[in-house]
């Protein structure tokens, strides 16, 4: 089933999307989400044309050749989650020796529940405060569901790294702060604070909006903390 997965690309190799291992990232295709941020547009499905997509096989290939290179695989988006493929996908990458990672937004914490043992690393988006996601995906409940699976996550005790790109609008330093403070006493413990990347926004309209990250943040209530620029 993994040749079916639809994939928008493939980095070869990166040091910065899986903490201190050295990846290939596998972009896949499609998201029930629309952030105006989104810098990844042309990976949304409305986006996709098939005559773009790289074939699992040829992906695999690539990564079989690498062994020994390469320490882990990220599933990266797009959000991986809505390809029913994904787990197999992650199954044969397991097999070649790789260790997994996963970025998501958790739209489908059933899903992410099942890929769970597949999993030794995520990188989790938190957007901003349950009640507030639609102001960033457009989407209603899309909130509760990426809490849940925080949770989920949280209690499976994977091995988790929470960012948030803050959202113009709700990126005053208070806010933040409650989101913060939030996300502390649900038990996150690793937390990146990202910039928005102001060249490939869907909504090109929002740059004049970006507000800059702080260069220091004064109350932080997590063991790691960073900010990261675009
Ligand atoms: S969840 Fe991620 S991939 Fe989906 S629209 Fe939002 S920023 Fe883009």
């Amino acid at each position: 089933m993994s040749n079916t997965l639809r994939i928008g690309g493939l980095t070869a190799l990166t040091s910065v999307d899986y903490p201190g291992e050295l990846a290939a990232v596998v972009y896949c295709q499609g998201c029930p989400w629309r952030c105006p941020y989104c810098h990844n547009g042309h990976l949304l499905e409305e986006a996709g044309h098939d005559a773009d997509l790289l074939d699992w096989s040829e992906v695999i290939g690539r990564l079989e050749s690498r062994r020994g290179l390469l320490d882990a695989v990220v599933f990266s988006g797009g959000e991986p989650t809505v390809q029913a493929a994904l787990a197999d996908a992650m199954a044969e990458v397991r097999a070649l020796g790789f260790k997994v990672g996963l970025h998501t937004g958790g739209p489908y914490p059933e899903r992410l529940q099942r890929l769970l043992p597949h999993l030794d690393w995520v990188g989790l988006d938190i957007k901003a405060l349950p009640e507030d996601y639609p102001q960033v995906t457009t989407v209603p409940g899309s909130g509760e569901r990426a809490w849940q699976s925080l949770r989920l996550l949280l209690d499976a005790g994977v091995d988790l790294e929470v960012r948030t790109t803050p959202m113009p609008g709700l990126d005053d330093d208070a806010y933040l702060q409650r989101l913060m403070q939030q996300l502390a006493d649900a038990g996150v413990r690793n937390y990146v604070l990202q910039q928005c990347q102001p060249a490939h926004l869907r909504d090109g309209s929002l740059r004049d909006r970006l507000r800059g990250l702080p260069e220091q943040w004064p109350s932080v209530p997590f063991e790691q903390f960073a900010l990261r620029a675009a």
